[in-house]
């Protein structure tokens, strides 16, 4: 009969009587459930413990101080359910028996087998909780620790806020109209789904409708039910899609339509939040609104880049201020704190020159450690590190975005002892940084253009990149990536020569041999359709436009390597200049000469002849090639491959593709 499966049921015993056999440790454990559910209990033992006398005193049970006899089932009414609970097997197996005659569940506690009722280990949801009003019943194939142990783990989970304990059917008042609902400001924290309070989860769980923020923890709205209505009042900076005072009055409405409305906010609701207005805007419309406060990102965000914001024997305070661009009042307050405070500054990376500036002026060293958080608790989380003196210039170059937290004071070089703080699994996903392997060139103007190519790239990588050079000046690639933990190594060679094929693997491996971390390594970038976009797109910039009477010549500068040079000649003869009319390649190095090829254009019916730079930046190849070009009677295209956006582009694809697991 085990082997069957039972039908679980929930009786409901309100006003109806339950025979209870035996008075012993069982029975008092039993009978508490059976007077919760209402039920009309007779208990019938010689002996009872404390707990039922007294029970029997107050009057919520009959106790008959006597024997069980098999009328007691029927007598003085029918009872709907039993429970044999002596300790004698003889005596349960009698009211087994008599009840099985007159068709009375009876529970046997000491038998399973011999029980026509199994009772499941129960949970209540807890009451004031958002699981209150669920039951969890539980049975373990007539192992009661089993079941016992699935109802812990379940009950567990009503409380974690992970499972879906939210009401399916809106409570309604006596006259049917559904109650007023609640409102819950919920601070997500900074961005990692594990940083979010329990009770934030299980508000979230019990939510009707969730109305969030570009900056609260989206990793949380996955989780939800389909039908759980999710409002996105996310703003962007400078760009306020929703004003406040209507966020305000979205929480109202929901509320009002007798809804659970959680108000999902980025880090703390009342740290640079608006929390406190819409907690104030609920008040005033008689709507019930609670907070759950979160990991503000002011002092979690700092934590992530291994800074804490007080450090025994540096400060033992810290400052939060808005440098948001209309927060003038904001920053002048900070000149009345202490200059050894921590300055945590939110919003602060439109101004950041004049919030450095103001900070020096109100007598901190322009030396002091500044260090800009972007995007913690994200596995794009980056960290730059620089002075009050330079932050402008660094924020700038390294292309710093919103949203980051800025941490002035000297807290910030414990990051030198401790690294990141966050778990393995944000690290392992964390954005990998990119080394651009260039040439370097005695003339500084190379370097320059090498940087603004690196710039351009950082606005598109998420990780730190950086530029190294192959020969003339540091950093070389072993240099950078002293300071780094492995990445990915994209040349900034323009054709598949010697120094793609050689240069490139010896620099990898001499990175990869520091044991910080292992580079992959991005292959040559041409020919590539993107290349020709970009010398397309120096044409173009420069008001050029396809004409079958205009030559057009590739100059590349600064290769020996002949075929290499040509196959990517011959690409671009194919792709950008289809429309043009004769092309030709000439390289600076390699023994062509720009005359010879334009001669040759014009023979082929050219009126006319373009010179397209085919090289990374400006510096002395490129003052000879136009030198050379006006010689041969050629227009010189303004620009270099290293200033379009289709190199920059054409990098950060071969970083991906390197670091692309199909590889
Ligand atoms: N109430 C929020 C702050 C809102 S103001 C809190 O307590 O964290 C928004 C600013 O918070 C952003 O401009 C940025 O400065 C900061 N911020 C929030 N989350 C961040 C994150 N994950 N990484 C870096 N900065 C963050």
């Amino acid at each position: 009969m085990a082997d069957t499966p039972g039908y679980p049921a929930t009786l409901r015993l309100a006003g109806r009587r339950v025979l209870v056999v035996g008075g012993g440790t069982v029975a008092t454990r039993r009978i508490p459930a059976l007077l919760h559910a209402g039920a009309v209990v007779d208990v019938i033992a010689p002996d009872a413990s404390t707990e039922i006398r007294e029970a029997a005193g107050a009057g919520r049970l009959r106790w008959r101080q006597r024997r069980f006899q098999p009328r007691d089932v029927l007598e003085p009414e029918p009872a709907w359910l039993a429970h044999a609970a002596t300790d004698s097997p003889a005596v349960n197996a009698a009211v087994a028996t008599a009840c099985d005659e007159h068709r009375v569940w009876c529970v046997r506690a000491d038998d399973a087998d011999a029980s026509s009722v199994w009772t499941p280990a129960v949970a209540h949801g807890a009451v004031g909780t958002v699981a209150e009003g669920v039951t969890v019943a539980v049975t373990g194939g007539g192992d009661p620790r089993r079941a016992a142990a699935v109802r812990d783990a379940v009950l567990a989970g009503l409380d974690s806020g992970l499972l879906p304990v939210r009401r399916q059917r809106p409570p309604s008042g006596p006259d049917g109209s559904p109650l007023v609902g609640r409102v819950a400001l919920v601070g997500g924290g900074p961005g990692d789904p594990g940083l979010v309070t329990v009770r934030g989860r299980q508000l979230l769980a019990a939510a009707d409708v969730v109305v969030t923020d570009r900056l609260g923890p989206r990793d949380l709205l996955d989780v939800l039910s389909p039908d759980v209505e999710v409002v996105d009042v996310g703003k962007t900076p400078g760009h306020h899609p929703i004003p406040q005072s209507r966020i305000n009055e979205i929480l109202v409405e929901h509320a009002r339509l007798g809804r659970n409305v959680v108000r999902l906010k980025g880090g703390d609701p009342f740290v640079l939040g608006r929390g406190g207005e819409e907690a104030i805007h609920c008040a005033a419309n008689g709507i019930p609104v609670e907070v759950v406060p979160g990991v503000t990102s002011a002092v979690s965000v700092p934590a992530a880049a291994g800074i804490p914001v007080t450090h025994r024997g540096i400060t033992a305070s810290f400052v939060v201020a808005s440098a948001h661009d209309g927060a003038t009042a904001a920053l002048d307050a900070l000149r009345d704190a202490p200059v050894t405070s921590t300055v945590v500054l939110l919003m602060g990376v439109t101004a950041l020159a004049d919030t450095a500036r103001r900070l020096v002026e109100s007598g901190r060293p322009p030396t002091t450690p500044v260090a800009l958080v972007e995007s913690g608790w994200t596995p794009a989380q980056r960290t730059t590190v620089t002075t009050l003196a330079d932050v402008a210039e660094v924020a700038e170059r390294e292309g710093v975005r919103s949203p980051a937290v800025v941490v002035v004071g000297e807290v910030v070089r414990i990051r030198e002892q401790v690294g990141d703080l966050v778990p393995p699994s944000l690290l392992a996903d964390a954005a990998p940084s990119l080394v651009l392997l260039a040439h370097g060139s005695p003339d500084p103007r190379h370097a320059a253009g090498v940087e603004k190519v690196a710039e351009q790239v950082r606005r598109r990588w998420p990780g730190h990149v950086h530029a190294a050079y192959l020969d003339h000046h540091p950093p070389s690639a072993t240099e950078v990536a002293k300071r780094l933990d492995g990445g990915v190594l994209v040349p900034l060679l323009l054709t598949t020569a010697y120094h793609v094929k050689t240069d490139v693997p010896e620099a990898a491996a001499a990175m990869d041999a520091l044991g910080r971390g292992r580079y992959a390594v991005a292959a040559a970038l041409g020919p590539d359709p993107l290349l020709f976009t970009a010398a397309d797109e120096l044409l173009a910039r420069a008001g050029f436009r396809p004409d079958p009477h205009t030559g057009v010549v590739l100059f590349a500068g600064g290769s020996s390597d002949r075929d290499a040079i040509s196959a990517i000649g011959d690409a671009v003869a194919e792709q950008i200049l289809a429309g043009w009319g004769p092309w030709g390649v000439a390289a600076l190095a390699g023994g062509d000469d720009v005359e010879e090829v334009a001669d040759r254009l014009r023979a082929e019916g050219a009126q006319r002849v373009l010179v397209v730079t085919y090289m990374v930046a400006e510096g002395v190849l490129r003052d000879r090639m136009v030198t050379h070009a006006e010689k041969a009677g050629a227009d010189v295209v303004p620009g270099t491959l290293g200033q379009t956006d289709a190199l920059a582009d054409l990098l950060v694809h071969r970083a991906r593709e390197a670091l692309s697991p199909e590889r």
